[in-house]
C-alpha cells in the first residue's frame, strides 16, 4: 500500500488526503494551528485570519489553503504568533469583552486564544463601541458587544438548524450581527435556545438565558488547559 502524501508543518510531517485543507490535515494529525472562525463541522470562510501560516514567504489562511505534497508550512514562528496576538487584541478593543462578568468565561475561544498567545494587554486604544443588546427573546440573549463576527452562528443556523436566523451586515466598526425576523430582533425570530447556532458561538455573544454558573468559574473548559490541547472543534 502506498504511503499518504505529506507536507511539513514546522518541520513535522503531516499526512493528508486529496481535497483536505492544511487545517483539516493538521487537525486530523492531532496538531494545532490557532483559529477562531474555523470549525471542523463547517466549510471554512477564512475571515478571521488567526489561522494564517506562511508558505515560501507568502501568508495564507490554513483553513482555506489546499494541502499539497512537499509544502513547507510555518506556523509557530514568533512573528506569526505576534500577528495572531495583534488580531486577538484588535477583536478585544473592537468589542466590549469583560471576561470576569461573562458567563462564557473559561469556555470562550477568544479568551482562550488570548491566554494561548500570551496576551497581557489590549495593545490598541479601546474603541468602546456601542452595540445593541437583544434580550427580547424569552430564552436567548444576544450581546453584540461580544460578537467577533465569525459567522459560525450564520452557518450553523442555515446548515444545521435549517432556520437562517442570522446574517452579518454593515461596514467597518458598524458591522454587526443581523436578525432575520419581521422586527429585526430575536423576539419574533425562529431561534431556540437549543439551536446549534448558540452552542457553536465561540464567545458569550449568543447565550441561552437562565443558565448562569452551572459549571463554576475555575472548572471550565479552558480554565486549566491550553486551547491547543483541547480545541473544542476537533
Ligand atoms: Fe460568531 Fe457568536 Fe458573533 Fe455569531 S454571535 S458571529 S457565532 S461571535
Amino acid at each position: 500500500m502506498s504511503q499518504p502524501a505529506t507536507f511539513k508543518l514546522d518541520g513535522r510531517d503531516i499526512p493528508f488526503e486529496p481535497g483536505q485543507t492544511i487545517m483539516q490535515a493538521v487537525q486530523a494529525a492531532g496538531a494545532y494551528i490557532p483559529h477562531l472562525c474555523h470549525h471542523a463541522d463547517f466549510e471554512p470562510i477564512g475571515s478571521c485570519k488567526v489561522c494564517s501560516v506562511r508558505i515560501k514567504g507568502r501568508t495564507v489562511t490554513s483553513c482555506t489553503m489546499p494541502a499539497s505534497a512537499g509544502l513547507e508550512v510555518e506556523s509557530e514562528a514568533p512573528d506569526i504568533n505576534r500577528d495572531r496576538k495583534r488580531l486577538i487584541q484588535m477583536l478585544f478593543v473592537e468589542g466590549n469583552h469583560h471576561c470576569p462578568f461573562c458567563e462564557k468565561s473559561g469556555n470562550c475561544h477568544l479568551q482562550a486564544l488570548g491566554y494561548h498567545l500570551g496576551m497581557q494587554d489590549t495593545h490598541f486604544v479601546h474603541e468602546y463601541p456601542q452595540h445593541a443588546v437583544d434580550a427580547s427573546h424569552p430564552d436567548v440573549m444576544l450581546d453584540r458587544s461580544r460578537c467577533v463576527l465569525c459567522e459560525l452562528c450564520v452557518r450553523a443556523s442555515r446548515e444545521v438548524d435549517g432556520k437562517n436566523v442570522f446574517a452579518i451586515g454593515g461596514r467597518g466598526l458598524k458591522t454587526e450581527l443581523l436578525i432575520n425576523s419581521p422586527s429585526g430582533t430575536l423576539r419574533d425570530s425562529a431561534v431556540a435556545a437549543t439551536d446549534r447556532a448558540l452552542s457553536i458561538c465561540p464567545t458569550g455573544a449568543l447565550m441561552p438565558k437562565r443558565q448562569g454558573f452551572v459549571i463554576p468559574i475555575g472548572q471550565r473548559h479552558y480554565d486549566h488547559v491550553d486551547i491547543a490541547q483541547r480545541p473544542e472543534d476537533t
